[in-house]
């Protein structure tokens, strides 16, 4: 027999099934050919003479096919002919419908000529009702020995003996059935020599692991469940091994570049800060910043990732780190994902910064420094300004939007970037900053609200250390949140309104979210979840300000935000806002991040369903900051018990955002947590789940850990090398960037 290697071409196991292979799975070679696991084994003992079976069980049965007649039928979605053939099969004692579906002339007429009256063979399928009889639709087929006549039964029954005893069946598509993919699979077994093997010998042995011939001959061809198992266990540790070893490289390669050390000095802005703090930090806080004084003090540069709740008091941490930077000589830069929080931070950092913040100017302190606004929309003399503040030095902080990344900014010493609210921002526009940092890179420190399950940190966010606040400061009321079923109780909404005026009575202020802006503008809820303008029936902002103002809140000062305004309006809005002069603001999702208003209390969100569970967590943060209890009132459509539904009870039930955004991951699919090019098949992630193999990620990522430590470049782990390179090569790799 011929020679195949890894890497050879498809086409040498596969013959004339390579091109619908490639062209249904991307694969080209043999050993992407071997990724490709079973996606169910099916026990021989077990395939059911017909007998009992209920509804929606997955059947696999050996029949003989009595009737096979093809119909056809208009395709009323495409137009012209559709094809179905109806079959029936019989065992010893039993008959049953089959029914194919098919769209092309061609492929009809090969299911007729194969399927046809006097074939044997082995169907697999979920049983189904149809005018009252039990039928299979579009079952996986192997029939034995070709078309084959009366008399041929025997041969046909010689072939499903000499079966295994654990079958595999295959993801498949119309065209090419699992059979066709598991002979090419079995060819490749008995054909290929040599097996790369992945995992060092000592990884394997002492985890028990099989090794990699054993593991992908038991995954495809196992003689029981036992098997099977031992070879998903270590091709699932392989998976994790290789992303592990990738991620263990990357963070070996940053903690061998160097940076500044920012110590800082006693008696700086820092210490002058901290005596100013008009609270002291929590427990959460403290651990934090010292984690991050740590990281500043070292030649290396940080890379963090800061988790906590909204209001858990982040900002009070990242600006702490800024100071230090700024007590060291350097400059910090903070990057915000919107201009309504850009300018938010500046206001609230210049007022906790008090004098310390009008560093040059009159009546400032002596030695302190300045804090430049820097955004699309300033006008040119303020624009002008900031410019020459970030490049002299003269600004130790400087915020901005993404208009930071513009290639006319310039620093004098940029020491410390600082990320809010993560998933707004690519690593490329994180990488242009670094760059701006000049001979050594900046220490780099990632703020998210939108709280990530341990293991999806590891993996994702895997080159990052990660610090977490887990607490809420004193102080903060619980927020209360209700679902208001309309379905049930159309009139509650009114109550909804009530609620807002009674609020406003006791000197509160209110928001509404809509998920529309209006006028067939979308809100942001819409553009994220994709959906078709001209769901004209959803809330949106510019019908239900009107509406408040002459109905239900009628004297009240009410005022819109949203997205398509222009940023002074947004800002003036805000602004008006926060110094109390608007009582209720009807608004899109502009306020989900960060937005800190103490005096509001309450939030209505209409067509609550319309968001994301951590979105809607995010929201509900906005409100109760201020010592004062919290209300939030979903208000939706949904029926009871519908998945919406359950979703917004969820919401209501826990104001743990850590389980919210572990319910919120698991609604998606594997490949959304990863990102959005990660569409199953290519992420390369086949047995492994982030979500569910958090112990296997662990293991392995100690593992890469220690594999990495004492070899770097993998120079004595070829084939762990190659499948890391292969790795980078793939789509996946676009998930291991965002980190
Ligand atoms: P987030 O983590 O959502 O960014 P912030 O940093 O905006 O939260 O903090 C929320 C509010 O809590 C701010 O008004 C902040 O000044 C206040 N805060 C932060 N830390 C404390 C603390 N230790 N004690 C009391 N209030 C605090
Ligand atoms: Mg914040």
């Amino acid at each position: 027999m011929a020679v195949i290697t890894w890497d050879s071409r498809l086409s040498a196991v596969a013959g004339s099934a390579a091109a619908k292979i490639e062209k249904a799975f991307g694969y080209r070679t043999v050993g992407q050919l071997l990724t490709h696991y079973p996606r169910r084994y099916v026990d021989k003992g077990s395939v059911s003479d017909l007998g009992a079976f209920e509804l929606d069980e997955q059947i696999t049965f050996v029949a003989r096919v009595v009737r096979s007649a093809q119909k056809t039928y208009p395709d009323r979605r495409r137009g012209g002919l559709a094809y179905r053939l109806e079959v029936s099969v019989a065992t010893e004692q039993d008959t049953l419908s089959l029914t194919f579906f098919d769209k092309k002339k061609h492929l009809a007429g090969w299911r007729a000529r194969t399927i046809a009256e006097g074939a044997t063979g082995l169907f697999s399928g979920k049983v189904g009702r149809f005018r009252d009889t039990w039928q299979l639709t579009n079952p996986q087929t192997k029939i034995f020995g070709g078309v084959t006549a009366d008399q041929e039964a025997d041969f046909a029954l010689a072939e499903f003996e000499a079966m295994p005893n654990l079958m595999t069946i295959y993801p498949a598509t119309a065209t090419l059935q699992s059979w066709q993919i598991g002979d090419a699979i079995t060819l490749a077994l008995s054909m290929l020599e040599v097996f790369p093997e992945t995992l060092p010998e000592g990884v394997r042995r002492s985890r028990g692991l099989l090794d990699a011939r054993q593991a992908l001959e038991w995954i495809h061809r196992p003689d029981d469940w036992g098997q099977k198992q031992a070879a998903e266990e270590r091709l699932r540790f392989e998976e994790a091994f290789v992303t592990q070893t990738a991620l263990a490289q990357r963070r070996a390669g940053l903690a061998a570049l160097d940076a500044q050390p920012r110590r800082g000095r006693s008696g700086g802005l820092l210490d002058r800060f901290d005596r100013r703090l008009p609270f002291t930090l929590t427990e959460g806080q403290h651990r934090v910043s010292e984690e991050i004084l740590a990281d500043l003090a070292a030649g290396h540069p940080m890379h963090r990732l800061l988790q906590g709740e909204v209001g858990s008091g982040k900002t009070v941490v990242a600006l702490r780190a800024m100071l230090r930077v700024v007590d060291s000589g350097g400059q910090a830069a903070l990057l915000a994902p919107t201009e309504v929080l850009a300018q938010q931070h500046h206001r609230s950092l210049a007022q906790l910064l008090g004098d310390l913040a009008a560093g040059g100017m009159l009546g400032g302190a002596a030695d302190g420094t300045q804090v430049a606004l820097l955004t699309g929309s300033l006008g040119a003399a303020a624009r002008k300004s900031a410019l020459r503040d970030a490049a002299s030095g003269a600004a130790g902080i400087v915020i901005g939007t993404h208009a930071l990344l513009e290639d006319v900014v310039r620093f004098a010493d940029l020491g410390l970037v600082v990320v809010d609210e993560q998933h707004r921002f690519g690593v490329e526009q994180r990488a242009v900053l670094s760059e701006k940092a000049g001979l050594t890179p900046p220490h780099v420190l990632v703020m998210t609200a939108t709280p990530i399950p341990r293991t999806v940190a590891m993996t994702v966010f895997g080159d990052l250390e990660t610090s977490t606040l887990v607490e809420l400061p004193w102080g903060r009321a619980p927020i209360q949140t209700t679902v208001v079923p309309l379905r049930d109780h159309p009139e509650w909404v009114e109550r909804a309104w009530v609620r807002i005026r009674e609020e406003v009575d006791a000197g509160r202020q209110c928001y509404v979210v809509c998920p529309r802006i209006g006028d067939g503008a979308m809100g942001v809820a819409e553009e994220e979840a994709g959906s078709a303008a001209g769901e004209t029936s959803l809330a949106a902002v510019d019908e239900i300000t009107p509406m408040l103002q002459a109905g239900p809140l009628a004297g009240l000062r009410i005022a819109p935000l949203h997205g398509r305004q222009s940023s002074e309006e947004k800002d003036r809005t805000m602004r008006s806002f926060a110094a109390g002069d608007i009582d209720v603001l009807v608004a899109t999702t502009v306020i989900e991040v960060g937005v800190d208003v103490g005096n509001a209390t309450t939030m209505v969100v209409l067509d609550a369903e319309r968001f994301g569970v951590s979105q809607l967590h995010q929201m509900r943060g906005r409100v109760g900051r201020g010592g004062h209890p919290g209300l939030c009132l979903l208000v939706t459509w949904a029926e009871a018990q519908s998945p919406a539904r359950v979703r917004l009870d969820a919401v209501a039930g826990t104001t743990d955002g850590f389980e919210l955004s572990r319910l919120d991951l698991e609604h998606r699919r594997e490949g959304d947590v990863l990102g959005a090019s990660q569409s199953g098949r290519r992420s390369g992630l086949r047995l492994l789940s982030v979500l569910r193999h958090e112990d296997v990620i662990a293991d392995a990522r100690t593992a890469a850990e220690e594999v990495v430590a004492a070899d770097p470049v993998l120079g004595l782990h070829a084939d762990l090398m190659r499948s890391v390179d292969r790795l980078h090569e793939s789509e996946q790799a676009d998930f291991l960037e965002k980190a």
